[in-house]
């Protein structure tokens, strides 16, 4: 069905409107983007404005240069009538409800019949936007409330109408879903929609309260920040980063329309600190400072913090150290701390999940939308209710009652029993009806945290797992801290093959971290480093090498699925596997260059293979050399699926998924899809330039030097790449194996891993998680 929309047309291209066209662009999708005619000589100058701001924006709106080319600009007076050829328009113009109603009676006039329209308020309510429209417009109108920036945040909030064509909503929310990646939940036609009702709530009460307390904006921030499962710019350094000026707007918006009653009434107050600052230009990082400032003068940095009493900026403290278990992540101890700490915590954590839970069903139907809305529009790890269960309902509510506060209706409830179950293997929330439900996925989602519910894994170790994820297929997941790999996964790979060989299908390489893998445990490497255990790094190597080998010549098709960073040997694996499935954003590369290392688990002649391969690639042996040198050497990460394409970490034939809760699905149907008469890859046969080539590459790596790209120590790091890519010593007429290729890798990684420069540039990332430049 969300075939059905195959041109999309943008009107407002500021920050969301851009941000919108960009993902649609991203998905593949033509899109028409028009803003008003501001230049009478570039009649399209908004438009295009945008699109040029956007290809130099970190992070970057579009997934590749190619998607950009997909947005065709306009503007309203000349090209309203190409909306004709869209089948669905996103509003997404300045707040003003006059202005909206006016551009919608212009669409009327133009738009077919079925095409949707959908707005991007965030503050007025449906029924206001579609006044005065005409039957057939309010049938096919629906507010999707996208998060900024639009192709990051995973949220979007979508509210329809009572005279709203379920077709429509369905249509738009299945583009929204598939082709957007976004995860769509259904909100009412109320104040603030979800995300935001909550989130100014809890930012106001944060702040109010650090005022009222005397709790500094760094201790604030220490308190509700990673101890609440929230993102480490915790409040006041999340306000810095959407606008201190945001603030005043969604409290007059608000303010304004819920009801006389409502909770959030009595706690909004203008701080006169906050309306200095904003009058000051203080508006947060888009401006010259916010509750932190970086303070450059005496050409030094240091980072300040207002004191928001007195509202002078000094050094930023160090935070306080959050004690045991409250530190990570249990909530009901964190409240319970004696002194600032936990007082602070529970002046956050109280009105807030009280007020949560009084917002369903008036807001969203279930429980459901409220968590989602905060773990997908706030990166909240948990939701409210997910919140309250760690605490345990019972104790919230005597707590709140202790209090003062109010205990929802809802709250009481739950009684004895928890807002989640679960049951017969199947998660569970709990309804308004009082009954418990299963949490129901859409069709085409797939997560292994489902399995696991009732399941128990086929293998496992410390370090991975193999799953049994249906239909004949399993999956091979890394478990490590950062998911990183060591002996314990490649002794797990070489257990899984032979089961795998036997009993099923195919293998999907895949996991629900945030990060797909960041590569080789650096910490334990530098371990053996430290006790000069070589032959302990050598047997890392090889058995990595042969791991790798093994998935790559299984008698059944393997498909890597990352999501997040794919680094090093995390690249690897995916450079091995017959085809890939990847979220589109993933984030690829080979980064050992960057530790003074090379790839060492087979990503040299894996990267020649792929560039050897890559259409319209000058022939001989040292244009894919030449390719695969670059790439490495510079340790370049490709930041989308569609990136690691054009650096052929991915194959023109891999897949990407837009929505990371399909992915496993979808990697699963390509396994399928490959089992039908598998046939493992013939091991390739290479001719490589030799010492011919390898003077060609020096020059390069001179030049680097000389132009101060390159320092004393990437000169020896890219010359022992190089001599891998090469071939060492070999003829260009002889043919080298996979074999040897593979030895000559080995042993100039071994040099590497022994050269103190490399070591130090090891330790310097496991500390401060920066390369080291030496
Ligand atoms: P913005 O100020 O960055 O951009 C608004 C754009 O609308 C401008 O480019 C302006 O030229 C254009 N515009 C004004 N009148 C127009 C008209 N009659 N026809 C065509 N274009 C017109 O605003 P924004 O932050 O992108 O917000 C746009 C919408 O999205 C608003 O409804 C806002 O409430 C909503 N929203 C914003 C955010 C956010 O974080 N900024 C998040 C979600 C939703």
């Amino acid at each position: 069905m969300s075939g059905d929309i195959k041109k999309v047309c943008v009107i407002g291209a500021g920050t969301m409107g851009a941000g919108i066209a960009a993902q649609v662009a991203n998905a593949g999708v033509p899109v028409l983007l028009l803003d008003i005619v501001r230049d009478p000589e570039n009649r399209n100058a908004v438009a295009e404005g945008a699109v040029a701001k956007m290809l130099k924006t970190d992070p970057a709106p579009f997934m590749s240069k190619a998607a950009a080319k997909l947005v065709e600009t306009g503007n309203i007076e000349d090209d309203l009538g190409k909306v004709a050829e869209c089948d669905w328009v996103v509003e997404a113009i300045i707040e003003r409800l006059d202005i909206k109603q006016d551009l919608y009676a212009k669409l009327e006039a133009v738009r077919k019949d079925g095409t949707a329209v959908s707005s991007n308020t965030s503050t007025i309510p449906l029924a206001q936007l579609t006044d005065g429209r005409s039957d057939a417009f309010k049938r096919d109108f629906l507010i999707t409330h996208f998060f900024n920036p639009p192709r990051y945040m995973r949220l979007i909030e979508i509210v329809s109408g009572p005279q709203s064509d379920k077709a429509t909503v369905a249509k738009v929310t299945e583009f929204v879903d598939r082709k957007l990646g976004k995860t769509p939940v259904d909100a009412e036609d109320s104040p603030g929609f979800i995300a935001n009702r909550i989130g100014t709530f809890w930012l106001q009460v944060a702040t109010n309260s650090a005022v009222d307390m005397g709790v500094t904006v760094e201790e604030a921030d220490a308190i509700a920040g990673k101890p609440m499962g929230v993102p480490k710019t915790g409040i006041f350094g999340l306000i810095d980063l959407v606008g201190i000026d945001l603030m005043p707007y969604l409290q007059k918006s608000l303010t304004g329309t819920l009801p006389k009653d409502d909770p959030y009434q009595a706690i909004a107050r203008s701080e006169p600190l906050i309306e200095k600052m904003i009058a000051e230009g203080y508006t947060g990082r888009k401006g010259k400072g916010g509750f932190y400032r970086l303070n450059r003068e005496g050409g030094q940095k240091v980072k300040e913090a207002i004191d928001l009493k007195t509202g002078e900026y000094a050094p930023a403290a160090k935070p306080p150290r959050i004690p045991g278990a409250a530190a990570k992540g249990d909530l009901g101890a964190l409240i319970e701390l004696k002194g600032k700490i936990g007082e602070y915590a529970w002046a956050i954590l109280g009105p807030t999940l009280s007020y949560s839970a009084s917002i369903v069903p008036e807001a969203t139907a279930t429980i459901l939308g409220v968590d989602d809305a905060m773990k997908l529009g706030y990166n909240w790890k948990a939701g409210p209710f997910e919140m309250i269960d760690k605490i345990g309902p019972a104790k919230l509510r005597s707590k709140l009652a202790e209090s003062g506060l109010p205990v929802p209706e809802l709250l009481e409830k739950v009684g004895e029993g928890t807002f989640y179950r679960v049951e017969n293997g199947k998660r569970q929330y709990f309804g308004l009806d009082g009954q418990y439900h299963d949490v129901e996925r859409a069709d085409g989602v797939l997560l292994l945290e489902d399995i696991k519910l009732n399941s128990e894994p086929l293998l496992k170790n410390a370090s991975a797992a193999l799953w049994d994820v249906g239909d004949g297929i399993a999956c091979l997941e890394f478990t490590g801290k950062m998911n990183a790999l060591d002996t314990d996964v490649m002794k797990l790979i070489g257990d899984a093959i032979p089961l795998v060989a036997e009993k099923y299908k195919g293998l999907v390489v895949y996991n629900e971290g945030s990060n797909f893998s960041a590569g080789a445990n650096l910490g334990l490497a530098i371990f053996a480093v430290n006790i000069a255990a070589w032959s302990e790094i050598e047997k890392l190597i090889k058995g990595g090498q042969d791991a790798y080998k093994a998935l790559k010549y299984a008698p059944f098709p393997v498909i890597g699925a990352p999501s997040g960073l794919a680094l090093g040997g995390g690249c690897e694996v995916l450079l091995n596997s017959d085809a890939v499935q990847a979220h589109a954003e993933s984030y690829i590369g080979l980064v050992e260059c960057g530790v003074g290392l090379i790839p060492g688990w087979g990503g040299c002649g894996e990267m020649i293979e792929r560039w050897r391969d890559m259409p319209r690639q000058p022939q001989g042996p040292m244009p894919a050399v030449a390719k695969a040198f670059e790439i490495i050497s510079t340790a370049t990460v490709a930041k989308s699926a569609a990136e690691a394409k054009q650096y052929g970490f991915l194959r023109a034939s891999d897949g990407v998924t837009m929505n990371r809760d399909r992915l496993l699905s979808d990697a699963k149907a390509k396994a399928l899809e490959l089992a039908d008469g598998y046939t493992p890859p013939e091991p390739p046969e290479f001719r490589l330039p030799g010492p011919a080539g390898m003077a060609a590459l020096q020059l390069a790596i001179d030049g680097f030097r000389a132009r101060g790209l390159a320092t004393e120590y990437d000169e020896v790091v890219s010359g022992r790449l190089g001599k891998v890519l090469t071939g060492g010593d070999t003829d260009p007429t002889e043919v080298m194996t996979e074999e040897e290729l593979l030895e000559l890798e080995r042993t100039e990684f071994m040099q590497l891993v022994r050269d103190p420069r490399t070591q130090a540039r090891i330790e310097h990332m496991l500390e401060t998680g920066k390369p080291l430049r030496n």
